[in-house]
């Protein structure tokens, strides 16, 4: 049954394999997002052994996280120690690994001063590898978090928030607040709103700029609803579209559309981008397309696999990515369409279930 202790104690048997293929007696796991990953808590200090013996296992936390502990970790020893890593080091047998990619170079002169009963050895991407590979209780929060995000800019529609004369940040604190109120515990990252020329920048920041008659307004945000990101893109038009914005539009979407058809197990992440920026360089655009097609979303909201040019990652069933190609016409606007989805085992055709259903035609506003 797929419970949240149930699917974490999962995890931890799916990471135990990976260690005895490493000869691994233990890993020291310090980095906060694994720890949430492989035992469900949240709180701000935590470390985790997990060991080749379940066993071995061991949970460390301090005292401020006693009960909430108990409550999110019910199934592990829990040892209380403010120096949760150290704690945890010092009872650690055998070969065991630490995250280097989380560890300090302090921290691990501290960390082999306090392991006098292992000999410690550097590991990469353990958790992170496990992490692509979504299990259902994931892609249910990860669903849940794009419906938000869906109701939310629903909502900002049909009040009336996208229109001439409301500022870009007014129009995204609006939007954020219907995301925190239909259940987003805050957004997955800062909500992008880009207005007429600040379309065509990326990553723009939302500004004091003044939405007007004729411009594009892009829209990128996502909820985050029990620790799990949702992203997605939306570019609508205030009044009729320009042949140009028109042009632009239908390309992107014909690019998008054609890297969720290519999205299935086994393609590599840079062989999706390039299915996708293919149409884009056809039709004479390739340079204004200047970023990655997409990465992975989960407790982070850029995680692997990395979906970009020349990206190595082997796509597999149940990895959640997104698909977001873009053009950008500096001094006049841009488009960019992102989904959020799930790869799947299916079909031909619907082998990438997208997740965040708003629709992907042209709105004039
Ligand atoms: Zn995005
Ligand atoms: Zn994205």
């Amino acid at each position: 049954m797929s419970t949240p202790t149930a699917d974490t104690r999962a995890r931890r048997d799916r990471l135990r394999a990976l260690l005895v293929a490493q000869d691994l007696d233990a890993l020291l796991v310090t980095d906060l997002l694994n720890i949430r990953y492989l035992t469900g808590f949240t709180g701000s200090n935590a470390a985790l052994l997990v060991a080749a013996d379940p066993a071995g296992d061991l949970f460390c936390t301090d005292g401020r996280y006693e009960t909430q502990s108990a409550a999110e970790v019910p199934d592990l020893p829990l040892v209380l120690d403010r120096a949760s890593d150290l704690a945890l080091a010092g009872k650690a047998q055998g070969r065991t690994g630490f995250e280097a990619a989380h560890v300090s170079v302090l921290a691990l002169e501290r960390l082999e001063a306090a392991a006098t009963g292992a000999r410690l050895s550097g590991t990469a991407d353990l958790v992170e590898g496990l992490r692509a590979v979504k299990d259902q209780g994931e892609i249910e929060l990860l669903r849940q978090a794009c419906a938000v995000a869906d109701r939310a800019f629903a909502e900002l529609i049909a009040a009336g928030g996208i229109g001439a004369g409301r500022t870009e940040r007014e129009v995204g604190l609006d939007l954020d607040q219907r995301m925190r109120l239909l259940g987003a515990r805050e957004p997955s990252f800062e909500t992008i709103v880009a207005a007429g020329p600040n379309s065509a920048i990326p990553h723009h920041r939302p500004t004091g700029a003044v939405l007007a008659t004729g411009d594009l307004v892009k829209f990128d945000f996502g909820a985050e609803v029990g620790g799990y990101h949702s992203d997605m893109t939306r570019t609508v038009v205030l009044g009729p579209p320009a042949d140009w914005q028109r042009e632009i539009y239908d390309l992107v979407a014909a690019a998008q559309q054609a890297g969720c058809d290519a999205l299935v197990p086994g393609i590599t992440g840079g062989e999706v981008d390039a299915v996708s920026r293919d149409v884009i360089t056809a039709a004479g655009y390739g340079e204004r397309f200047a970023h990655g097609l997409g990465h992975g979303i989960g407790l982070e909201i850029h995680e692997a696999p990395g979906l970009g040019r020349g990206a190595a990652a082997i796509i597999d069933a149940d990895m959640c990515v997104t698909v977001e190609p873009g053009v950008y016409l500096p001094g006049r606007g841009g488009v960019r369409i992102e989904d959020s989805g799930v790869v799947r085992n299916g079909a031909p055709g619907s082998r990438y279930e997208v997740l965040t259903l708003t629709s992907k035609e042209l709105l004039e506003l």
